[in-house]
């Protein structure tokens, strides 16, 4: 096992997080899984660790676990702890320090500001009601432009509470940069021949948060190599690989493994009230998720036994290639 220091220490800053990147050699392999820590994991997200963890190892990279703390209305007090537990107590591999993205504002903030100075973004005041699909500013707010020679932090401070920030996908910058087509290891190819499709993506929140779009293509593109991760966050691939391209970052590979879901279709979550796995014997859950990903299953009667031949046996070629997948 790969298991090293699990400090809850974040890294502090972009460069110290490169640092970290590189200590591993530029080529490594690098996969990473990023809970929200919105409550106890459950089968689904025992699906996800198990699946980046597998991909990771079995490229002989490392697996870093990164805690997606951005909404704090949707954080659960004590819940990144626990869940950070449950990943040890099932043997996950966890690489180096934990990265919680509340620490990485000012990563976030210097990616706004360079976007602003490739004039590609405007604020939107329009109302989520009078919004085109529920996403997409169709409204006049693209004269809104976002300044580059106003100091930022001034800038996000006055639109708290008014506006949002969004990316303009009809500005030609914009355009030249944009994937025609997002290839996935797992999911076939998602061809994009009109960026219309995205429409005009929110980077910084009307209530003064960073976007999970924006955030998430700041940190996959950090260091990370390959992305695996559920199949609801298969759409989002295109517009993080936009502004990894926009940004001139490195772009991760991208695998979307089916999500698991209950019998009545419905994802396995919070909102379904999803079981938690936190108490639960850790061998007969992992081999229940490697099934679930397709893969030969594993004889074995200990965590480090599974671990081993997981990483040898890991097929992502066998994964299956529903967006969705129910539990049996
Ligand atoms: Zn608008």
């Amino acid at each position: 096992m790969q298991n090293s220091r699990r400090s809850a220490r974040a890294p502090n800053s972009l460069s110290e997080l490169s640092s970290k990147g590189s200590s591993s050699g530029s080529k490594a392999s690098l996969g990473r899984f990023a809970p929200t820590p919105s409550g106890d994991m459950h089968f689904g997200s025992l699906v996800a660790a198990t699946a980046s963890c597998a991909d990771a190892l079995n490229r002989g990279g490392e697996h870093w676990v990164r805690i997606d703390d951005i909404d704090p209305p949707r954080i659960v007090q004590g819940s990144a702890e626990r869940i950070v537990h449950a990943l040890e107590r099932f043997g996950v591999t966890i690489s180096g320090d934990i990265v919680f993205q509340s620490t990485r504002q000012n990563a976030y903030q210097d990616a706004l500001q360079q976007l602003a100075e490739l004039d590609v973004l405007f604020a939107c005041a329009c109302s989520r009601q009078s919004l085109f699909q529920g996403h997409s500013c169709q409204a006049g707010c693209k004269k809104n432009r976002i300044p580059p020679n106003v100091p930022l932090r001034q800038q996000l401070e006055q639109l708290k509470n008014h506006a949002a920030i969004r990316l303009d996908t009809t500005h030609p910058r914009v355009k030249q940069c944009a994937p025609l087509s997002v290839t996935d290891r797992i999911q076939p190819v998602q061809n994009f021949p009109d960026l219309a499709v995205l429409g005009t993506p929110v980077l910084w929140r009307k209530d003064g948060l960073v976007s999970y779009l924006l955030a998430t293509s700041i940190d996959d593109s950090n260091g990370v190599t390959d992305v695996v991760r559920g199949a609801d966050l298969l759409a989002g691939s295109s517009a993080q690989q936009l502004i990894m391209e926009l940004l001139m970052r490195p772009v991760p590979s991208w695998a979307h493994f089916p999500c698991a879901v209950d019998e009545h279709q419905q994802k396995l979550g919070k909102q379904t009230s999803a079981a938690s796995i936190h108490d639960a014997p850790p061998l007969p859950l992992l081999q229940k998720a490697w099934q679930f990903l397709g893969q030969t299953p594993i004889a074995c009667v200990t965590l480090t036994e599974f671990w081993n031949e997981a990483a040898d046996s890991w097929a992502i070629s066998n994964v299956p290639k529903e967006q969705t997948l129910k539990i049996t």
